[in-house]
């Protein structure tokens, strides 16, 4: 069983007390190995996935600026099939996504059955850049986390698995991120004034971050928190969340695809006894 914190429904979160870094007894060798069996297993999972086509898949990864996002999409979509995979990454909304409502551009972006959809940022940007620097109003704000626990509820009546992964740095992790990447002339197209701006307000997107986390973990889309100083861990973690997840969907994958393979044979036989002429 994987090890990261599943936040219950109802849980309070306290951001302070979880550990950003791996567990005393986990290891990069055995995780490096894991991640090697996975990968095989992921692949033949994924393919069953797309064929059966029963249900959609969105993995959703949010987190402090270098906390990671980039690395953990392109690891999870590293493990997968550009066929059946797509990432959204959401930035600063345009003009005409503002002239909508907050989830317009998101649910334009979720997926459909049979696709694994990886939302790099999300919604949830609505309940925290948004909050900490006050875009919208107070009142508006506070309605979003019934609002996006409602949207999430139904697209999970409407077949997608939702996945919520919160990659959780501390504080003196992201400045060491920050300064490597000023340190290293082939990072530096990643560095921005913005990001250490934003390091000011760390104390409130932490607020933001653990209401949004205690406010919209359901049973239907769980918020799982990734301690993140560890790339490798990361990786462990939310990968091993992800197997457990499609293995439970392989006995109902399996049993989908044979029953649709007795359907287009007896179909096949119809067909054949109609309209091919038997052979003198
Ligand atoms: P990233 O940091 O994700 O690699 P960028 O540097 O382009 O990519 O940052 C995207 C920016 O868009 C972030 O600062 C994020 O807070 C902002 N953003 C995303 N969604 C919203 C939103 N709904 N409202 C305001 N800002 C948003």
């Amino acid at each position: 069983m994987s090890r990261l914190v599943k936040i219950k429904p109802g849980q309070k979160v306290d951001l302070k007390k979880v550990s950003t870094l791996p567990p005393d007894d986990a290891d990069k060798d055995v995780s490096a190995k894991l991640l090697k069996e996975w990968q095989v297993e992921f692949d033949e999972l994924e393919d069953l996935f797309a064929f059966a086509a029963v249900k959609g898949l969105l993995i959703n990864v949010q987190g402090m600026d270098a906390a990671g996002k980039d690395g953990a999409c392109r690891r999870i979509f590293g493990m997968g099939n550009i066929l059946t995979g797509r990432a959204v990454c959401f930035k600063v909304p345009t003009a005409t996504e503002l002239a909508h409502d907050y989830l317009w551009r998101i649910h334009k972006e979720a997926p459909a059955r049979g696709e694994i959809v990886i939302f790099n940022r999300s919604h949830y940007e609505d309940v925290l850049v948004v909050k900490v620097h006050e875009l919208a109003p107070a009142k508006d704000i506070e309605l979003r986390y019934r609002q996006i626990n409602d949207f999430e509820r139904m697209l999970t009546e409407n077949g997608v698995i939702i996945l919520k992964f919160f990659l959780h740095i501390s504080k003196e992790e992201q400045e060491k991120r920050l300064l490597r990447r000023e340190e290293n002339p082939r990072a530096s197209w990643k560095l921005a004034a913005a990001d250490w701006r934003e390091r000011e307000h760390w104390d409130e997107y932490q607020d933001v971050y653990e209401e949004a986390l205690s406010r919209c973990s359901t049973e239907w889309a769980p918020w799982h928190i990734v301690p993140s100083d560890k790339k490798w861990w990361r990786d462990h973690q939310i990968v091993e969340v992800l197997i457990e997840h499609m293995r439970e969907l392989r006995p109902g994958m399996e049993q989908f695809l044979e029953d649709l393979g007795v359907k287009r044979r007896a179909e096949l036989a119809e067909w054949k006894a109609a309209n091919l002429k038997p052979r003198a």
